[in-house]
This record gives C-alpha cells, structure tokens and sequence, in this order.
C-alpha cells in the first residue's frame, strides 16, 4: 500500500542569523528564525512524512515550548520522525519538495540539500526532488522577509 503526505512551512529571515535549509548551512546575510535551526524545507519535509503515516504534525511530535527543542538541528528531528516511519513497516518511496525564496540563489545548493537529505530518508538522491523559485517580488516572501517551502512524500506500507 502506498500513502503520500503534505507539509509546509515558512520561517521569518532575520539578518545575521546562520541560513540552514535541507540540511544544509548557506552563506547569506539573513537566516531564518525558529525554535529550532529554523530549516523550514526539512519542517515541511517532516510533516509530509506525518501526514503520509497519519502522526499528527511538527507541533505535535516537538512542541516549540519544549525547550529541549530549543536549537535543535532538524535534521535531528527528521532522522527522529524516520524512526517513527520505519517502526510503522513503512519506508520512503520518494519525496519532491519546492523552495520559494527570493534570494539566495538555492540552484547551486540543491545537490547538497539532496546528499544530506537522502541518506536520512534512506532513499537515493535520484529520490529526493527540490525545487526553487523566487516569488516575483511579491508578499515577505518576494520582499526577503520569509522562506517558505513545500513537500510531499510517498511512502510504502505493507499490506
Ligand atoms: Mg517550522
């Protein structure tokens, strides 16, 4: 049987705070804000993977009032969520995900978004698909106040 989930996110750019995005850290002069190391493309990717085994969301698993949560790294809390997946039978088939951004470029670091993220997905890069896109200037996200990001995931569960 397969199931596929859906997440978003979006995250506030502040100047000065480190960029984390899909796994990775990026040089620019804004980072996005949060509990956690702000990553809002790994958030997203987490919730598709709750709503694809039907666990609820982010808020739910890692409460932004926990301050044990206070600075985690998401990838953490993915590889915490994989767990969760895998203890259901459940595995990965692939997940495809869309950055909207203004700026920076995210081309040139969207292969090492897919090596980090891939491995923690148990899944080949060929199995994670990000995309970005500006939003033609438009609303905080075209104006570089916010990063929002998309994502689906199917996964395979036995019969
Ligand atoms: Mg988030």
């Amino acid at each position: 049987m397969h199931k596929i989930g859906f997440g978003y996110d979006i995250h506030r750019l502040e100047t000065g705070r480190r960029l984390v995005l899909g796994g990775i850290r990026i040089s620019y002069a804004a980072g996005l804000t949060g509990h956690s190391d702000g990553d809002a493309l790994v958030h997203a990717v987490i919730d598709a993977l709750l709503g694809a085994v039907g666990e609820g969301d982010i808020g739910t698993h890692f409460p932004d009032t926990d301050p044990r949560f206070e600075g985690a790294r998401s990838v953490d809390l993915l590889e915490t969520i994989m767990r969760l997946v895998r203890s259901r039978g459940a595995a990965v088939g692939n997940i495809d995900a869309v950055i909207v951004a203004e700026e920076p470029k995210m081309a040139p670091h969207i292969p090492a978004m897919k090596a980090a993220l891939a491995p923690l997905l148990g899944v080949p890069e060929s199995a994670v698909g990000i995309k970005a896109k500006t939003n033609e200037g438009l609303g905080p996200v075209g104006e570089k106040r916010a990063i929002a990001c998309y994502a689906i995931a199917l996964i395979s569960l036995p019969d």
